[in-house]
């Protein structure tokens, strides 16, 4: 090799090898180049001392005075590269005095959970009290023990998520009331707000999983005047004073005798309108009697105590009270509409 062919040689060299160690955007980029170009077992540099070797006697002092300048710029490149992102990591991310500052916002509650704490506080100063139980139930605490005959079509596959093994995805609150009847002796006054699933199509009324908000009273002596008295004392305090209701006969496996309880429409105050379709009324609980087959399926003496128990979406009421068209509203998370009716 004459000496013009290894001063281009290491020309070639420091072209590539200066830009990409001065220039490394972050420590693992510039550590690859250094070994890439100065490693000591595989480095560019190794390749270029080496070459060292073909330059003639005359011609050395000049090519190793040329290699010698050479890694020490690069070297000297390198380490103050180093420094420079090493102090750049040490000061943490970069501040933009700039930039707008972040919109401050405010979580609210969901319209649904509105809702249900309101129920809760108004059954509270009457002395229920709130009981939860599991989302995944067997199929004795979700139909048997709540006297559903086998047949029933609820228990259809078409209308349950099944498990397997005999656990499902609870359609209705109901099996805290077992649960409850099983744990306690009555006096029980509770609340049990949850949610429960059902094979139902995701449409403008309907969703596979929704909230529910059940009550039950068992004690000595209690009868359908107290169920009509605190359902339509609850129904005053909830959509006003004057509020009427009415009952009407129903049916219910683990209810006799079961009745829907209506209030008079929110939205037209009784004279007819498209959203109760011209009734006057609105639809928003079962309620009943509770079959004295629950209350022994629980162990409670059927004889000695009687109870009463309802039933109510809050999701619906929150589509009354909040004047919604379509349920999905209330599921699909959008903030644009939530902050709309957010408390
Ligand atoms: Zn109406």
């Amino acid at each position: 090799m004459t000496l013009d062919e290894f001063l281009a040689s290491t020309e070639t060299f420091s072209n590539a090898a200066l830009p990409a160690l001065t220039g490394a955007m972050s420590l693992e980029e510039l550590e690859a180049a250094r070994i890439a170009f100065l490693g000591d077992r595989s480095g560019q540099l190794k390749e270029i001392q080496q070459q060292l070797r073909e330059i003639s006697a005359a011609d050395k002092p000049s090519a190793g005075k040329r290699f010698n300048e050479i890694k020490a710029r690069l070297t000297a490149g390198h380490d103050a590269r180093r420094a420079a992102l090493a102090t750049l990591v040490d000061s943490g991310p970069a501040l933009d005095l700039t930039l707008p500052a972040r919109e401050q916002w405010r979580g609210g509650k969901h319209p649904v959970t509105t809702v249900i704490d309101e129920i809760v506080g108004i059954f509270r100063e009457l002395g229920f009290t709130v009981a939860l139980g599991p989302e995944s139930e067997s199929e004795w605490y979700n139909f048997g023990a709540l006297n559903f005959p086998a047949d029933h079509p609820a228990m259809d596959l078409h209308d349950t998520f099944y498990l397997g093994e005999g656990a499902l995805l609870r359609t209705h609150t109901s099996p805290v009331q077992v649960r409850t009847l099983q744990r306690h002796a009555p006096p029980i006054r509770i609340l049990a707000p949850g949610t429960v699933f059902r094979r139902d199509p995701f449409d403008s009324s309907h969703a596979p999983a929704f909230a529910q908000l059940e009550g039950l009273a068992v004690d000595e002596g209690i009868s359908f005047v107290d169920l009509k008295a605190t359902l339509t004392l609850f129904a005053r305090r909830f959509f006003g004073r004057g509020t009427r209701t009415r009952f009407r006969p129903s049916f219910f496996p683990f209810t006799e005798p079961s009745a829907e309880m209506d209030v008079e429409c929110q939205l037209c105050g009784g004279r007819g309108c498209s959203a109760c379709k011209g009734t006057g009324w609105m639809e928003i609980m079962g309620s009943g009697m509770v079959h004295p087959a629950v209350l022994e399926s629980a162990g409670i003496d059927s004889e000695r105590y009687t109870g009463w128990a309802f039933g109510m979406g809050p999701g619906r009421i929150a589509m009354q009270r909040y004047k919604l068209p379509d349920i999905r509203l209330l599921y699909d998370s959008d903030v644009r509409f939530l902050s709309q009716v957010a408390e």
